[in-house]
């Protein structure tokens, strides 16, 4: 029988940890799996790690990584992938919104041969409009831009069979978009759907910061094509510019008085501010090559029982 490493990343969840670890033992138990649970605590300070260590105290099936601070979801999904050592990987996160029930279909799916599970939330009341809605957008904008096709709802509930993980784990990018370097890798995908249900205790631990800039991460780390803007806008307006050298001649030649101070006010302030953006662009670009370059890790490990 397969070996399976359940991740779950964890930050500030003391309450929900316990729910949760015993719902998927409890869940796994009728089978004949062997598993380790992985839990990564991202620098909690409300006893997580506390209550972690007493679950594993009771199961040796628990195991846990706990780091200097928090570094972020993504960051500690790697960290998880890096620590697994089972035949196939499942993720999922540690506040009850991704049901265990679950599990065993993905198992199934892994059986039948396929390389990747992962998951589609589907849009329930437990998600409030604005989050929908921005998040539809969000998508659209996403594959637009990118080559990498990720739907509406992907979370970061999936299956990853050993192939697929040793891929990821030798990806040496620093900033991570699962959902997206998931589908970049290929293989055999398949998809399930789940209902979210609500968070078992507590509030959200991604905060807008946080939120945005994943989502502004999954277009940069995967699309060269905002770069490319300078260059369209560049021609449209050297075009536009040549269509106004007939209107000067013709006003000229008939002695119009070109009208002058507003239109070359508002011309260059306009210019100057597209030349802000796509600098700004650039620089986010640039920002993002310092970053790898310094090679720094992308976590630190303060304690682990591993
Ligand atoms: N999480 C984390 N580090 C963070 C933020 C979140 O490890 O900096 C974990 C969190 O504890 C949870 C999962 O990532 O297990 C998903 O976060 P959350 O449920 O807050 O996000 P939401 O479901 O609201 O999008
Ligand atoms: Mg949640």
């Amino acid at each position: 029988m397969p070996h399976v490493s359940i991740i779950i990343p964890v930050y500030n969840e003391a309450r929900n940890v316990p729910v949760l670890v015993h719902s998927v033992l409890h869940t796994l138990a009728t089978t004949s799996y062997t598993y380790t649970i992985i839990l990564v605590d991202d620098g909690s300070t409300d006893g997580t790690l506390e209550a972690i260590q007493l679950l594993a105290q009771e199961n040796a099936k628990v195991k846990y990584i706990s780091f200097s601070r928090n570094f972020g979801h993504q960051v500690a999904l790697k960290a998880g992938l890096d620590a697994a050592t089972g035949d196939c990987v499942i993720s999922m996160d540690g506040d009850m919104q991704h049901p265990t029930d679950l599990l065993l279909p993905m198992l199934a799916k892994y059986e039948q041969g396929y390389d990747v599970v992962y998951t589609i939330r589907q849009n329930a009341n437990v998600t409030g409009l604005v989050k929908r809605k921005t998040s539809n957008l969000y998508y659209t904008l996403l594959n637009m831009l990118t080559d990498v096709p990720v739907e509406n709802g992907a979370a970061d509930f999936r299956l990853l069979s050993r192939q697929v993980h040793d891929v990821l784990r030798n990806m040496p990018e620093q900033d991570l978009f699962f959902r997206g370097m998931v589908k970049w890798v290929g293989f055999k995908q398949i998809a399930l759907e789940y209902t979210p249900q609500p968070r078992a205790s507590g509030s959200t631990k991604y905060t807008f910061k946080k939120m945005f800039s994943l989502a502004l991460n999954g277009i940069l780390a995967f699309s060269k094509k905002p770069l490319y803007l300078a260059a369209y806008l560049g021609i449209l307006f050297s075009g536009l510019a040549l269509l106004y050298i007939p209107y000067i001649i013709y006003s000229l030649a008939y002695g119009h008085v070109i009208s002058g101070w507003a239109s070359v006010i508002a011309t260059i302030t306009f210019f100057g501010g597209v030349q802000l953006l796509l600098l700004g662009i650039i620089g986010i670009y640039i920002g993002r090559i310092f970053i790898q370059s310094k090679q720094r890790p992308t976590y630190i490990i303060k304690q682990s029982n591993l």
